[in-house]
């Protein structure tokens, strides 16, 4: 069970740490989240982020342009703060409670990942002297994804007497914005308008509308004290405010609970959110708390099930990892109008937005466990595909789809279109993600569904965007993931994932007419022999930068010519880079924010031999901050690939403890979801070295030396294994499914009833 828990004792009432727990703390189900604010608050003058969103619902704002250039966007959408639903006020004999008043005795944060939950319990004794243990339990229910629930538990120690509880619901919220950050808003509005509310049986309703964007959302709030008050009355303070208040006699030990069921139905999901809204309190009412706790549990019990990861011998290191993966979970859409957001749903980081963080980090995880997931994500994808399409066409380009680098519904929202609309690689990414799942699963049913239409409309717009030169195929004036290093020409892994893209547009195509499943689609897509003919073309001309004085292979056309930028010479206060130096300076130089080519060597690693990989990994090495949270777990990863295990696990326990110990100083604005994605693939591919290949599933596992051992589950065709690593061996087992061919360290074995046990290698 402890091996569930992540727990801070004493937890510092410091105000950076306040905010940093509001986000770690945060309980979310992929369609709600909400931020862990104290819900009695904090005193005058603290900071606090107060926060409850919804997964793709969102508003338009204005994106002002100092110069309004062709094409560049206006509008951006942002994730909205929907209302404040957490607000409970305690008064002990009139005392009222507060962390920063009175005698703190006890205090411990926790979040139990096996059933769910976060708790905060403390024992505080008032000014007045008197005691009482508080226990708060808050948990986003999986089973009914709009319900958030808060158990408000209050036990007088040593005394009886009166307590009062608060209830608040407050309809008109903001947004959090920072004008010196250009990783969050840079100003806020008001996003959400009332609408229309009501007190209907006791509970409160508030329905508000967006200013633009045509959307509304109903949040309900219900509340209840499992011993008859004295005085229980519902009020409204003022417009859109309501309060609860309770009064009840308590004896000493007596533990009086206030139940606060908050339900948020939002009009992309349901047509009539206030209807849904009072139909789910009242399902919630039926099924009883109980039950919901035990549908929480068997939920993640199927989740860690599936998922099942563990390093041997070194508890402190799995709570982090099993934390990174309990964050995907929550953070993770659970239905195609919704995807993950760069924070997920912890914080207002990047305004909630999606970015490639989904395809290139996350993704692989769910491919690997938990298969519904990662179709949603792909079909996410393709419910947006026409807002591609017409981006494309605002990008200049007669034909093919340009997935936007930022969004929440489908349409671009880069600002400084430089390194945003330019990364191009996201249409890789995407099909990438596409082309990955079908190589773990075969399922060509979704491939006719939504794969091969996304493949074919990212390959049409290569084509349009790319050119022939010398016989070679070209892509000029990009930006690769490197954000240090913008619009260049013949970027290596936007070619090289181009190039994948383009080859498997036309391998998709193949394999749907080969089973007679085309014919719809060819007719849709007014797709020729030619025009795949024209595909496969450019794929095997494409131009893959490589120095032939150096043997490595440069990010792009013009890096090497750059000055070098020697990232051992950047002194503490200078980190990160972008918030230091004006863009200009920094593309000026051979210095980059994250993993670019050796991404690439990851993910394409057949594209060059190791020799090359080896000289361009140190070379890169040399030039890389990780000012980006998506960079640590490559280096891990292709490390380990290259042998050197020590330097993956040195790079991988920066990846892994990144949100817990604060490393990126922002996690206060939300969890970095691509790193914990990167965290899992530095163990399954990194020191697991899975990969998946059309011919076939590779494994190579080997073990840093400070690991006893470890073990991963995975899923795939129709097979579930079990890959369980130790110095002398490593076994592998076929927990269920159906018998499959696997290579291990490069030798083919059958993978059958029996488990196989392979002495455990030190190299490739
Ligand atoms: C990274 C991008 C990433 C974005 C959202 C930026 O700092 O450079 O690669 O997509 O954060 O996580």
């Amino acid at each position: 069970m402890q091996k569930y828990i992540y727990q801070i004792k004493d937890f510092s009432l410091d105000n950076d740490s306040l905010l940093l727990n509001e986000t770690l703390f945060h309980n979310a189900n992929g369609y709600l989240g909400v931020r862990s604010n104290f819900e009695e608050g904090y005193p005058p003058g603290y900071n606090s982020i107060r926060g409850q969103y919804i997964n793709g619902f969102y508003d338009y704002t204005t994106m002002s342009q100092p110069e309004k250039l062709y094409g560049l966007f206006q509008e951006k959408q942002i994730m909205l703060n929907i209302a404040d639903t957490q607000g409970i006020e305690l008064k002990v004999e009139g005392e009222r409670f507060s962390l920063f008043e009175g005698r703190v005795l006890e205090r411990v944060r926790t979040l139990d990942m096996k059933n769910g939950v976060t708790i905060r319990e403390m024992l505080w004794e008032s000014p007045g002297g008197r005691r009482v243990w508080i226990k708060v339990r808050r948990m986003a229910s999986f089973e009914i994804l709009p319900l958030f629930l808060i158990e408000y538990q209050v036990t007088p120690l040593y005394f009886s007497g009166q307590l009062e509880m608060i209830s608040s619901h407050i309809g008109e919220v903001m947004n959090y914005c920072n004008p010196d950050d250009p990783r969050v808003a840079g100003e806020s509005f008001k996003y959400l308008l009332p609408e229309w509310e009501a007190i209907e049986d006791g509970n409160s309703f508030m329905l508000m509308k967006t200013s633009k964007s045509e959307l509304s959302v109903c949040s309900a709030v219900r509340s209840t004290l499992d011993k008859v008050p004295q005085k229980n009355g519902i009020i409204l303070q003022k417009d859109f405010h309501t309060d609860q208040n309770f009064l009840v006699e308590c004896s000493q030990n007596e533990t009086i609970t206030l139940y606060k069921e908050t339900v948020l139905c939002d009009s992309i999901r349901y047509p009539e959110p206030v209807k849904a809204a009072q139909g789910i309190l009242g399902q919630i009412k039926t099924a009883g708390i109980s039950v919901l706790y035990q549908k929480q549990r068997e939920y993640l019990n199927r989740f860690w099930d599936e998922c099942d990861i563990e390093v041997f011998g070194n508890e402190e290191l799995n709570i982090s990892i099993r934390y990174n993966l309990y964050q995907l979970i929550q953070s993770v859409g659970k239905d195609s109008h919704c995807n993950i957001a760069a924070k997920g749903l912890s914080g207002e980081g990047y305004e909630g937005h999606y970015f490639w963080d989904t395809e290139m980090y996350i993704q692989p995880f769910f491919t690997l466990t938990t298969r519904d997931i990662s179709k949603n994500l792909i079909r996410y994808r393709h419910t947006t595909l026409n807002y591609a399409r017409e981006n494309a066409r605002i990008m200049g380009h007669r034909s093919g789809a340009l997935y936007p680098w930022r969004t929440i519904m489908g349409k671009e929202c880069s600002g400084y279109y430089v390194s945003g609309s330019a990364a191009y690689h996201i249409n890789g990414d995407v099909a990438y993600a596409v082309i990955s799942y079908y190589l773990a699963t075969k399922d060509l049913d979704l491939m006719k569904e939504c794969g091969a239409e996304i493949l074919v409309e990212t390959a049409r717009l290569w084509m349009d965007a790319g050119n022939y030169y010398k016989g070679k195929f070209h892509i000029h004036e990009v930006t690769g993931p490197d954000e240090y290093t913008c619009l260049v020409n013949n970027n290596y892994f936007t070619n090289a994932v181009a190039k994948y893209n383009l080859k498997w547009a036309a391998k998709s195509i193949e394999l749907l007419v080969e089973k007679g499943m085309a014919d719809e689609l060819l007719e849709k897509l007014k797709l020729s022999r030619d025009e795949l003919d024209s595909f496969k073309a450019a794929a095997a001309a494409m131009y893959l930068p490589y120095d032939e004085e150096l043997g490595i292979n440069p990010q792009d056309d013009t890096f090497l010519k750059k000055k070098f930028w020697d990232v051992t010479t950047i002194r503490e206060e200078e980190k990160p880079l972008l918030l230091h130096y004006h863009p200009m300076y920094l593309y000026r130089h051979q210095v980059c924010k994250q993993a670019d080519t050796v991404l690439a060597y990851f993910i394409l690693e057949d594209e060059q031999d190791m020799a090359t990989m080896r000289r361009s990994f140190a070379y890169y090495e040399q030039v890389t901050t990780h000012d980006s949270s998506l960079s640590t777990c490559i280096f891990s990863i292709v490390a380990a690939k290259l042998g050197d295990i020590e330097k993956a696990y040195a790079y991988f326990g920066e990846s892994a403890k990144l949100d817990l110990f604060n490393t990126h100083k922002n996690t206060r604005d939300g969890i970095h979801t691509a790193n914990m994605g990167g965290t899992y693939m530095a163990i399954v591919y990194g020191f697991g070295g899975l990969r998946i290949k059309e011919s076939g599933l590779y494994l190579a596992p080997r073990l840093p030396a400070k690991w006893e051992g470890y073990q991963f589950c995975i899923q795939y065709l129709n097979a579930k294994i079990k890959v369980r690593v130790n110095a002398a061996n490593c076994e592998i087992e076929l927990l269920e499914g159906e018998q499959t061919r696997i290579y291990v360290y490069g030798k083919a074995y059958y993978l059958g009833k029996q488990k196989l046990k392979i002495e455990t290698g030190d190299s490739l």
